[in-house]
């Protein structure tokens, strides 16, 4: 069975890797020149790295990737430890597969060189698509036609694909913007960081830190509530003094932080609500083209990652049926990520508490590690095995 991805970020990257391994033949279209990704840093958690150490990604994220000793979680002003819940070697023992922090051009280089020659095409913008059910037909801007058995749209939160299958609205503004960078760490060695990712949380905003590219590079990601977004773009370059002025009366160890910092992206942060159905007939969707979500999970991605592994399974299992096989796929995967989307959004609120007696009965949880970090709590994220579904299905 031939598979048309539209789009080469993470997501569709991944299940390209995912599909070739359940012996699809894959081509993959994207509408950039060359690959790349935000100067920033990523996140992957055990039930994404288990996806790409199985698809034989272990080395090479290796070469790069920091594992954190712990998910340290602190107060704005006073640096007060609120949580600190173990990572590397402990999480490692429990959910067999590592936490990573990596700088996104690292994970996304190591899932190209993965792919073989000729089956990414860039320079490829989706125009639009036919389902004639029996095949579907890609038109791209260039003029290039493609056709295939199915077609994914892992095309980001502004997805085309989406938009002529279900929902032609914009993605919702959150009330979040987010200064994001990255600051060599030979310029913080005397704040003595421990490896770890470190969430300061404070009133209506929050901050968070940790090392990338084998520990050179230290990202940041400092969230702070805004009205409105009136800008036309998403990403911006942002004044650095305009972040540091955000967080006055911050713990010196942040306001130290950001005065390192040269440059700054300043990201409006959007999410949508979930969707009932990903697919119509041959054709679906993966990633934020489907279920785009704050941050403060730090799972879209991840979620990502795991769409493409069980999409594969269930196309590899399809027997003729593509567009049964795609529902399956979608009822498999939509119940896990819109409670991923509705957890994410939640987190805004817990997370930016003012000072009060709300504030001091989520701190009072956090000390009492009732929050969802144990790893009792958050089984039910890090153990979730796509090949698990391939078993079921077999
Ligand atoms: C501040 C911030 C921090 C985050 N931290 C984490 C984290 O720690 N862990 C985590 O798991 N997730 C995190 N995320 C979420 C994560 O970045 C996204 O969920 C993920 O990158 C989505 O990947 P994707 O491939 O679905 O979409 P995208 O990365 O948006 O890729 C879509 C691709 O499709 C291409 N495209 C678009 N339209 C067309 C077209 N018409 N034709 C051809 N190509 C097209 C685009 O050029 C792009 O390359 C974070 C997000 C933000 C904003």
């Amino acid at each position: 069975m031939s598979v048309t991805v539209v789009g080469g970020g993470i997501g569709g990257l991944s299940a390209a890797l995912s599909l070739l391994a359940a012996g699809l033949d894959v081509h993959v279209y994207e509408q950039a020149p060359v690959l790349g990704e935000t100067g920033a840093g990523i996140q992957i958690s055990p039930n994404a790295s288990r996806v790409l150490h199985r698809l034989g990604l272990g080395e090479a994220l290796a070469r790069t990737a920091v594992k954190p000793l712990a998910f340290h979680q602190r107060r704005w002003d006073d640096g007060r430890t609120l949580q600190r819940a173990p990572l590397a070697g402990p999480l490692e023992d429990r959910f067999g597969f590592p936490y990573y922090h990596m700088h996104r051009a690292d994970l996304l280089a190591a899932l190209a060189a993965a792919i073989p020659a000729g089956r990414i095409h860039l320079g490829h913008r989706l125009a639009g698509f036919t389902d004639r059910g029996d095949a579907v037909r890609a038109d791209f801007a260039n003029g290039v036609r493609a056709e295939s058995g199915v077609l994914v749209g892992a095309d980001g939160i502004r997805s085309v694909v989406q938009a002529r299958l279900f929902d032609a609205r914009q993605p919702r503004f959150t009330g979040c913007v987010a200064y994001r960078g990255l600051v060599p760490a030979g310029r913080l060695r005397h704040l003595s960081l421990e490896v770890t990712a470190q969430v300061w949380l404070g009133p209506g905003q929050h901050f968070v830190h940790y090392f990338v590219s084998a520990h050179r590079l230290l990202n940041f990601v400092a969230v702070i509530e805004r009205d409105a977004w009136t800008r036309e773009s998403w990403t911006d370059h942002g004044d650095p003094a305009d972040a540091l002025a955000a967080f006055d009366g911050w713990h010196p160890q942040v306001r130290a932080i950001l005065e390192a910092v040269d440059d700054t992206f300043i990201w409006a942060l959007f999410d949508r609500a979930p969707l009932d159905h990903w697919s119509v007939g041959r054709v679906t969707l993966l990633g934020d083209a489907c279920h785009a979500m704050l941050p403060f999970m730090a799972q879209g991605a991840a979620q990502a990652i795991e769409d493409g592994a069980t999409l594969a399974a269930c196309l590899a299992d399809a027997k003729g049926d593509q567009a049964g096989a795609l529902r399956r796929y979608e009822a498999l995967r939509i119940p896990r990520t819109s409670r991923l989307q509705a957890m994410s959004a939640e987190n805004k609120t817990r997370f930016h508490l003012p000072d009060g007696a709300t504030q001091q009965n989520r701190d009072a949880q956090l000390a009492a590690g009732s929050t969802g970090w144990s790893f009792d709590a958050i089984a039910w994220l890090y153990d979730h095995d796509p090949a698990a579904i391939a078993d079921r299905l077999g």
